[in-house]
């Protein structure tokens, strides 16, 4: 029986999975591994143990199953995007910590480059708002920050890379340097029209071309996972940025589909087809994964910290000791108490794009418990959501029917069904959350003919659970002018 691989390196924790011929996961293993917080707002990562968790995670898959490397077919490959790894040519040993996707360490130049008359052009280039976020500024840092950086990358000495890349890079023992048009998208030095990296955005970043990948379409061969490493070659044939993963997993594949991930951040993407949308909201444009070189592309809105909120409440405060306990301890009250949490720990993301912001608790009493706390922190993270659906429906002049929702977070079921109230729609919940790894194996699966295509794949979404809104109107919009008010507050008390 064939399989195909899907490796699914995540913000928290690497993963690597088996889908059989009817799109089913045989088995998951996961490997954490940590975030480094070295100042206020800063996020790094060690490169090598992000490869290194991989590794475990994919050898203790084929171990606990028992299928033979050689019975896979394809591998795909997913990643946390926007992540910045520079790595030397000759050692493959990276030259700095990798620069987390939530990092902001370049805030401040950001923000003057977004006021310049390049703020514009950059944006219109690229379909995304000039940001920390992304990962042109981290490169630019690494650069400057590093011995000879400059002389180094001009010479072809060192190579940049996404999580992607790293990956390719190393499963094929350094003979690829190849990323798809989805993680290309989040750099902020692609053209978005052209699919290519662009001359005058590589200027604006003194970043020479010789230290970027090559791009490919989603889904098609970028080589061959070296023999040595699993026991057999296996060709890598997928590759797509986690939430572009996640919208394919979730079977949208076309226009007007939209999804939305609860993980570390939350990403609400709707699919926009073969035509580039054009957001009044602040939302971004990006690239969808493409099966051929066809562009297809997406808007997306991003909330930097959901998940990561109720870790904070787990690791920092010690008011849950595991992520799941949250739900009963939101559950076990009727409602915050007035209480809101706006996790604005490095900064808001989409519609307010304020790097500035900074986190709050407002409407404390001495009535507040743990319970209040951590429900207001579930009920924040739909809060958040909310925002980027009603930008997604203001640009594209139509309401979205019902929301489809994945990520780690999206089991919790007081959350869900918290956020169909708020929303006022239905939430649907698909029997397989892993939607990012699945999207991957999709890919991956489709370009090397052991699934016929899209329609295939399409044939085996399956809803596991629907949340109906239940909440009065009135109760709604009391609600949402509480959490608009400590959002103003979290803005002005930076
Ligand atoms: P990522 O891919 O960004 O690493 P995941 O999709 O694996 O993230 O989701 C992990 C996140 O979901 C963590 O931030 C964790 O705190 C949160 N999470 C996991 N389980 C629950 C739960 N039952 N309720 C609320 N949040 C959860």
């Amino acid at each position: 029986m064939p399989f195909v691989l899907s490796l699914d390196e995540g913000t928290t924790s690497a993963r690597a999975a088996l889908y059989n011929q009817k799109g089913e996961r045989i088995a998951m293993c996961a490997e954490p591994f940590e975030c480094r917080f070295p100042k206020p707002g800063w996020v790094e990562q060690d490169a090598f143990g992000l490869w290194d968790a991989q590794l475990r995670a994919a050898h203790a898959l084929f171990e606990r199953t028992g299928i033979a490397p050689k019975d896979v077919s394809a591998c795909g490959i997913t990643n946390q995007r926007e992540t910045t790894i520079v790595w030397d040519r000759a050692t493959g040993k990276p030259i700095a910590p990798a620069i987390v996707w939530q990092c902001r360490r370049t805030a401040d130049f950001c923000a003057e480059l977004a006021r310049s008359p390049y703020g514009a052009l950059i944006q219109k280039k690229t379909g995304l708002v000039v940001d920390a976020y992304f990962s042109a500024s981290k490169i630019k840092w690494i650069l400057e920050n590093t011995r000879d950086g400059h002389a180094m990358a001009n010479d072809g000495a060192i190579l940049f890379g996404n999580v992607d890349t790293w990956l390719i890079w190393n499963l094929t023992h350094g003979e690829v340097h190849a990323t798809d048009f989805t993680n290309a998208s989040r750099t902020m030095l692609m053209d978005l029209n052209a699919g290519a990296w662009d001359n005058e955005l590589l200027g604006i970043f003194g970043i020479p071309r010789v230290m970027l990948p090559e791009i490919k379409p989603s889904s098609g061969r970028f080589g061959a996972i070296a023999g040595e490493i699993f026991g057999a070659e296996i060709p890598i044939s997928g590759v797509a940025g986690d939430q572009q993963a996640a919208l394919a997993g979730q079977a949208c594949f076309r226009a007007g589909l939209s999804k939305n991930t609860y993980g570390t951040g939350c990403f609400a993407l709707t699919h926009s087809g073969d035509k580039r949308p054009h957001s009044n909201a602040n939302l971004l444009a990006t690239r969808a994964a493409s099966l051929n070189e066809t562009a297809q592309f997406a808007v997306e809105g991003s909330v930097f910290v959901a998940g990561a909120a109720v870790q904070w409440l787990r690791d920092s405060l010690g008011l849950i000791s595991t992520a799941a306990e949250s739900e009963s301890y939101a559950a076990s009250v009727p409602d915050s108490a007035g209480v809101y949490i706006v996790p604005a720990f490095v900064g808001l993301g989409a519609p307010h794009w304020d790097a500035s912001a900074r986190g709050i608790i407002t409407g404390l009493t001495r009535a507040a418990t743990r319970a209040h706390i951590v429900r207001a922190t579930l009920e924040s993270i739909a809060y958040q959501s909310r925002e980027l659906i009603d930008a997604m429906e203001a640009d594209a002049g139509e309401p979205i029917r019902e929301l489809r929702v994945d990520g780690g977070a999206a089991v919790n079921n007081f959350l869900m069904q918290f956020q169909a109230d708020i929303l006022g729609k239905p939430v649907v919940r698909p029997v397989d959350v892993e939607t990012t790894s699945l999207g991957a194996a999709y890919l991956a699966g489709i370009a090397e003919k052991f699934w016929s295509g899209v329609d295939e794949v399409e044939s085996f979404w399956r809803v596991e659970r629907r949340f109906e809104p239940k909440m009065a109107e009135d109760q709604r919009e009391a609600l949402l002018q509480g959490w608009r008010s400590a959002v103003a507050r979290a803005r002005v008390s930076s």
